[in-house]
């Protein structure tokens, strides 16, 4: 499966950890009042994290769709 590329908006992040908390797979450290997602290769794409986040600082894309489903088609 493809992965997840996180990206933190450093303009809205207030530094808050809240995603810090709710993720489970301990995707961000908190560096400088800001969120950084330091373990991206480890997303699962849960979304708690964006659902805690109060300033929309957060956004999650699946990393290498189009590789992914280029390589799906080429196999059929
Ligand atoms: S929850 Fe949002 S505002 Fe709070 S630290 Fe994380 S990215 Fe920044
Ligand atoms: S989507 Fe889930 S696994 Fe990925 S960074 Fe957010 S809380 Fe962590």
């Amino acid at each position: 499966m493809a992965g997840y590329k996180v990206y933190v908006d450093t303009s809205k992040c207030i530094g808050c950890a809240q995603c810090y908390v709710a993720c489970p797979n301990k995707v961000f450290a908190i560096i400088n009042k800001k969120a950084v997602p330091v373990n991206q290769d480890a997303c699962v794409g849960c979304r708690a994290c964006i659902v805690k986040c109060s300033t929309n600082a957060i956004t999650i894309t699946p990393r290498d769709v189009y590789a992914f489903y280029t390589r799906f088609y080429k196999r059929t």
